[in-house]
Order: structure tokens, then C-alpha cells, then sequence
């Protein structure tokens, strides 16, 4: 059976990358009848933030990311860890490595000197216990010396590092906590994780965990390392290119979930030439040889259009509801209901949830109106005739549906000699203080019959 995770370290947000590394774990297990997991990776107990850990948990939820069983903490399992690093030194696969400071600075000058990458090699690899000094010790993994490690990964294909460039890695610190290697490969081994799929500035790490699962004679994951996702210039993705916590997303630019989880799953995977792809579609088509091996740029345009095609299929009283959670006052009674009504003609103007709530603003506006300044130029001259002439036919209306309401602005274009818009244009700045706005049939509609002629009267004298 297959089980994924998701390991994010709660020391900054949880970004665009990491979403889509989540969102590639679910789709993984879910496209697999497997196990999705959710591990905090909470080691770092300096920078890591109970903040960062609830937008972690937030993020997820918004993005309808469910995770198989309770959250696992890394930090709880510090004993476990530590206790993993003991049986390996008593197996021999590690050792307790008393070299000072000084000694390790030595070693740094001497390969800085060199030109050569720090490799530390620990005289207490070959050194009997007996000789051990009673001093603050590490205990590091005996990593193979000779011979080469070739991972079979899904995403960058075989990739071999010799041995040689591997160094005896801390696996305990002097102060006898794990470190972060180690307490991965305790921590994936003992969730019971099939497949490690993460971005591919862990794949380094991939070739100092694998000793690990060897020396303990584990069973090895398989390997998928993601591209990373650059910005729009080609240049790794900062936080210029939108690098910001995904709640930013929500809040500030107005994204639907489905629209930014349609993204995510486009940034680096792709199947055919299907650009809007639905969860179950996502579900049913997933697999690791759809994802491409060079970075993908981040493209806002793209998430943009994503996001109007996802407000224009979305239910009508969700997004009502989510129009209302921004106009930034509170509704008066039946407030939702009209929203709700006016969806149909809102949302297909609409790119995101701030532009749609923009657009329903006049819905709520009291009287007389404020006028923005291109609304109270199309107010001038003629406007005011126009405005009465229209108020006359319209407050004669017996019906007040949109085909009547058409009926009576035409009449009055008639009757003027001038084309619709001549009298659309004043209409819509007296019932809405813009230029633009939905139909203006639709917005008498929607306005009701009291409130509109209220509003034309107002813009009348
Ligand atoms: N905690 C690591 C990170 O946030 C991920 C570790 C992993 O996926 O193996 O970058």
C-alpha cells in the first residue's frame, strides 16, 4: 500500500512550493488508493512557531488537503530517534566521535586551504571505545567509504554519488537530541512512508538518509524529487514573484481553493494539453511521470484566468457568501439573498473574490449615492432630462421584470432620437456611481423598483 507524506518545518509560512509539494503527496496516495501523512518537521525548536504550525494546518484545510490520521509531531519522538542512533552504534553501523572544536576547525582550514569541500573524517571511526576520553562526544553515522549510491528517483531518473563524497554525518548531537537526518528516516520508516516525494533541493539529502535505512536493514522509499518553481524571469522563485504564505492567496488577492489547487497541480505536472482539471479528474489521472524535470515558472496571469473560470462555476451562495465576508460592513436584512441573486450577473465579471465583492458594492450603497468621477461626468448636460424621462416610463411599468425594464429604457431612447447608451450610460451612474457595472436591465432588476427610482430622482434636479 502506499503512503505519502507531507513534512513541512514550521519555521517561515507555508509557501507555494510546499502547497504543491502537499498537494502531489495527496494526489499520490489518493490516485493510489493509499495513505496521505502529516508530519511537522519541529525539531528546530529556535525558529520553528506555533503560528507557522496553525498556517500550516489552516492552509491545508483550505486547500482541501485532508491528512490520514492525527498530526505527527517530530519533536515528541525525540527519544525514539535518539534511541535509533544507539542501536546503530551497537550494531556498528555508528560511532561516538569525540573530536573537539579545535579539532574541527583544523579540519575546515585545512580543506579551505585545499579548495576541497569539508569531508570530516573522525579519527574515532577506527578507534577502540577504550581509548575514549570521558568528554561530550557526537555519535555519527559509518558511512560506506568506498563504492557509489545510485537512487532510482522517479522525477530526475538514476542519479549516483560516490561514496567518498559522503562524510560520517551527525546522527546525535553532543547534547544527545537528534538531528534533523536522522530523525527523517526514523520518523519516515516508522509512519510506514512507500514514497518520498519532495522538492529537489532535498535530493542531496536523499543520498546521507539512504546509510541510514541501510545500516538499520529498513526497507529503502522511493524517491520522486520535484523541480523547484521559479518566478516568471527564470530566476528561483522569491518572494517579489508571490514566494508569500499561501494565506495571501486567500486573503489579500481573492483566490478560490479549487482554482489555486488547479494551479498548483499545473506548476510541474501536466497531462496532455488539459489546462482546467477538476480534483477527480486530478485524482484519477495523477502519476509521478507526468511531473517534468525542469523548474516551472510561476505565472499569475495563469492563476488569474484559473481563478475567474473557477468564480464562474462556483455555487451561487458560496460566493455570495464570500462577496459579503469582504464589503467590509455588515449586511442589511436580505442582504445575502439579493448577493445571491445577483451572482449570475457578478461573477463572470469577476477575476477575483476583492473584484467581485467591488462589483456588488452598489448593491448596498445608501442614498443619494457617491458618484466616482467618471459616474458623475456622464451626469452632465442632457443627463438629468434623460434621468426624468426615464423615471417617468419606468415608475409606469406595471411589471418590473427585465424584459419590461428593457421595454421602458428603449422607449425613452426612442422617443429622444438617441442610442440606448445615451440612456443607459446616466442610468448606470445614477443607480450604481459608475461607469461600469452589469447590465443595466439587470441592475434595475436587482435594485427593485422603490430603491432605483429613489436613486434616479436623487440625480434628477
Ligand atoms: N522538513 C523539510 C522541509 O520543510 C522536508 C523534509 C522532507 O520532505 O524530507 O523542507
Amino acid at each position: 500500500p502506499v503512503v505519502t507524506r507531507f513534512a513541512p518545518s514550521p519555521t517561515g509560512f507555508l509557501h507555494l512550493g510546499g502547497a504543491r509539494t502537499a498537494l502531489f503527496n495527496w494526489l499520490f496516495a489518493k490516485a493510489n488508493g493509499g495513505k496521505f501523512l502529516l508530519r511537522i518537521e519541529d525539531t528546530d525548536r529556535v525558529r520553528s512557531t506555533q503560528p507557522a504550525i496553525d498556517a500550516i494546518i489552516d492552509g491545508m484545510r483550505w486547500l482541501g488537503l485532508d491528512w490520514d490520521g492525527d498530526v505527527v509531531m517530530q519533536f515528541a519522538g525525540a527519544e525514539r530517534h535518539a534511541q535509533v542512533a544507539h542501536e546503530m552504534v551497537a550494531n556498528g553501523h555508528a560511532y561516538r566521535c569525540y573530536m573537539t572544536n579545535d579539532e574541527i576547525a583544523a579540519m575546515r582550514a585545512e580543506a579551505q586551504a585545499a579548495k576541497k569541500p569539508l569531508r570530516i573524517r573522525s579519527p574515532w571511526r577506527d578507534r577502540p571505545e577504550s581509548e575514549a576520553p570521558n568528554l561530550p562526544h557526537v555519535v555519527r553515522l559509518r558511512a560506506p567509504q568506498e563504492g557509489a549510491v545510485t537512487i532510482e528517483d522517479r522525477v530526475q531518473g538514476a542519479v549516483t554519488v560516490k561514496n567518498e563524497e559522503i562524510d560520517d554525518l551527525v546522527l546525535l548531537r553532543s547534547d544527545g537530541t537528534p538531528t534533523y537526518m536522522l530523525a527523517v528516516v526514523v520518523d519516515d520508516h516508522d509512519m510506514g512512508v512507500t514514497h518520498v516525494i519532495r522538492g529537489d533541493d532535498h535530493l542531496n539529502n536523499a543520498f546521507r538518509q539512504l546509510p541510514i535505512y541501510r545500516a538499520m536493514n529498513w526497507p529503502e522509499p522511493i524517491y520522486a524529487h520535484i523541480p523547484l518553481i521559479h518566478g516568471p524571469d527564470g530566476a528561483k522563485l522569491s518572494k517579489r514573484h508571490g514566494a508569500v504564505g499561501i494565506e495571501a492567496y486567500r486573503d489579500e488577492m481573492g483566490i478560490l481553493p479549487e482554482a489555486f489547487d488547479n494551479y498548483l497541480l499545473r506548476l510541474g505536472w501536466g497531462h496532455g494539453d488539459d489546462e482546467i482539471i477538476s480534483r477527480e479528474q486530478a485524482v484519477e489521472w495523477f502519476d509521478l511521470s507526468g511531473v517534468g524535470k525542469s523548474p516551472s515558472r510561476f505565472d499569475l496571469k495563469k492563476l488569474e484566468n484559473l481563478n475567474g473560470h473557477y468564480i464562474r462555476e462556483a455555487d451561487d451562495p458560496r460566493l455570495a457568501q464570500l462577496a459579503a465576508d469582504r464589503l467590509g460592513h455588515d449586511l442589511p436584512t436580505g442582504g445575502l439573498d439579493l448577493l445571491t441573486r445577483a451572482m449570475p450577473v457578478l461573477k463572470p465579471r469577476a477575476a477575483n473574490l476583492n473584484e467581485l465583492a467591488e462589483g456588488s458594492n452598489f448593491l448596498f450603497s445608501q442614498r443619494p449615492l457617491a458618484m466616482d468621477d467618471a459616474a458623475a461626468s456622464l451626469l452632465q448636460g442632457e443627463a438629468s432630462v434623460i434621468l426624468a424621462n426615464a423615471h417617468a416610463e419606468l415608475d409606469a411599468l406595471a411589471e418590473w421584470d427585465t424584459e419590461a425594464l428593457e421595454g421602458a429604457v428603449r422607449r425613452v431612447a426612442e422617443a429622444r432620437g438617441v442610442k440606448l447608451g445615451q440612456v443607459a450610460q446616466p442610468l448606470r451612474a445614477a443607480l450604481t456611481g459608475r461607469k461600469t457595472s452589469p447590465g443595466i436591465f439587470d441592475v434595475l432588476d436587482l435594485l427593485g423598483r422603490d430603491e432605483s427610482l429613489g436613486r434616479i430622482a436623487d440625480r434628477m434636479a
